[in-house]
């Protein structure tokens, strides 16, 4: 009888465990799970919305779209028939485009400069030279087409999000904010920076957000304060001769065909890289002969675009992952053929970690194309993602490791040349926070002298293939935001010249 009850009350306690872990699993069913590319759109739409305004609603049904590409044609490849191919579908040769149009602008500039010395009537279309050079529409951007319309740059997308902007301001009730760590004032800053805003740093249900506030504690000072000049480049931006890359016009979302393998020389005739990664290289300005070092450089992407301007005197790929570095490895097995002892010689592949890179003043630039919040990838993958909650403490240090590489860019670089630095992220923090923070670390702990090169006008004449962000309140680089009829980027890029 003993016995009996014993196992009547075993069983039962049993049924009660199966119960609760029935209960446990019923539940969890039912809360459907987080995704890690949920998490960085919350982050986003509360981060970018008040930076970003009435263009973010456009640039965030761009990122959640097809991303566009462009073809870079392997130099070390016949690529003669996939020039006719790519003309056949339609797309340009970019280089091309670009000094027709750099030319139209020198002719506009001359005929300006012949209206304002001529002192007396303004000659009309029929005079002399016959022809007036209008800009053409496609070279100017959406933000300057709404500016010859008279109106404010518009989103052209549902309002439900920019209500959803307004429910997230400080203002509202339904998050119980820290108003303060939320929103730095121009005026409590000192500056500007960072378009004023910062994300949330604790919004109720939101711990693993950013303690950005901390980082603005330092960023607060003006340019006189870290000893930063600012330099304009008039001159349009250099475009390299023998880079030879296609894409397809605004508005034009055709893909280009899968790279073909040269049977004699195997390798592949061209890449596809987001059209935006040929910016921070173009920014480099790498001369004949040019020691570069691109700091961060897997999967290999900018070191083979600078290759390809067959510039260069010496590359060195640096990676600090192993698995990574192997992926520089193979694409440069890709794409040079083996035993072009020339190009062989000059292109170093190293494993080292960026932030102690002791080589002082070795090269004449530096590309530091750091680990970021890579805003279209956390969109779209799930998978090895900076969102993930494992990588929280990861993702919190990032604008810390950011600014400690680019420190360590501008100790690399020898006094005259030039650091860029650049990032995939719209993230005003990891953009030009980071840039302020390497730079007043470097004037308070280093003998180091930078100015900025403001590329603002130097990029212009290439808006007929990026939408630029202007107005954003950037100090110190510029940014390619991501648009339906241009769907490249985010990417953001500074220009930093070491003086001494
Ligand atoms: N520039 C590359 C391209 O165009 O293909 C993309 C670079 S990716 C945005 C950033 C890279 O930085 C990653 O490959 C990552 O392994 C590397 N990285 C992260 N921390 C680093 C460090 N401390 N030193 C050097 N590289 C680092």
């Amino acid at each position: 009888m003993i016995g009996l009850t014993v196992t009547r009350s075993k069983i039962l306690t049993r049924n009660s465990v199966l119960l609760n872990v029935l209960k446990r699993h019923r539940k969890r069913n039912r809360e459907p799970k987080v995704t890690n590319s949920q998490r960085a759109l919350e982050y986003f739409d509360i981060a970018y919305a008040p930076v970003y305004g009435t263009r973010w609603p456009s640039v965030r049904l761009a990122l959640l779209s097809k991303p566009k590409y462009v073809a870079v044609l392997n130099n070390f490849a016949s690529y003669n028939e996939t020039v006719e191919r790519f003309q056949t579908l339609g797309a340009w040769d970019i280089g091309k485009k670009y000094s027709a149009i750099r030319e139209r602008m020198r002719m506009r500039q001359e005929q300006n400069q012949t209206v304002s010395h001529d002192q007396g009537e303004a000659p009309d279309e029929a005079t002399a030279t016959g022809k007036f050079v209008r800009p053409s529409l496609v070279e100017l951007d959406d933000d300057e087409l709404a500016a010859r319309a008279r109106l404010e740059p518009k989103g052209r997308y549902p309002e439900e999000y920019r209500q959803r902007a307004v429910a997230q301001s400080p203002d509202t009730d339904e998050f119980e904010v820290d108003v303060t760590s939320r929103v730095i004032e121009p005026s409590e800053a000192g500056s500007s920076l960072l378009m004023d805003y910062v994300p949330a740093t604790r919004l109720k249900g939101l711990e693993n957000w950013m303690e950005e506030a901390d980082v603005f504690t330092h960023a607060s000072q003006g340019d006189q304060e870290i000893g930063v000049t600012v330099v304009k480049q008039e001159e349009p931006i250099d475009f390299p001769k023998m880079l030879k890359i296609f894409a397809f016009e605004k508005g034009n979302i055709s893909d280009f065909p899968q790279p073909r393998s040269d049977p004699q020389l195997r390798v592949l005739d061209h890449y596809a890289m987001d059209g935006a990664s040929l910016l921070p290289v173009l920014a480099l300005d790498v001369n004949p002969g040019d020691r570069v070092l691109d700091m961060c450089a897997a999967p290999g992407g900018k070191s083979l675009l600078v290759l390809q301007t067959l510039l260069p005197g010496l590359l060195v790929s640096n990676d600090v992952s192993e698995g990574r570095v192997k992926r520089i490895r193979s694409i440069l097995k890709q794409y040079v053929p083996r035993g072009m002892s020339s190009i062989e010689n000059m292109t170093v592949v190293t494993q080292k970690n960026g932030c102690l890179f002791r080589e002082a003043e070795e090269y004449d630039k530096v590309l530091v194309d750091v680990p970021c919040l890579t805003d279209r990838h956390s969109l779209m993958e799930d998978d090895n993602s900076i969102f993930e909650t494992s990588r929280t403490k990861e993702r919190l240090k990032l604008p810390e490791l950011q600014s400690q590489l680019l420190v360590s860019a501008l100790q690399a670089v020898r006094p005259g040349g030039t650091v860029v630095y650049s990032t995939c992220t719209l993230s005003p923090l990891q953009n030009d926070g980071v840039v302020h923070l390497a730079l007043s670390k470097i004037w308070q702990e280093t003998t180091i002298e930078c100015s900025i090169v403001d590329m603002s006008q130097a990029v212009q004449p290439l808006s007929f293939l990026y939408r630029f962000g202007s107005n954003l309140g950037l100090r110190y680089g510029q940014v390619v935001l991501p648009s339906l009829l241009t769907n490249f980027g985010p990417m953001y890029f500074a220009k930093i010249k070491r003086i001494r």
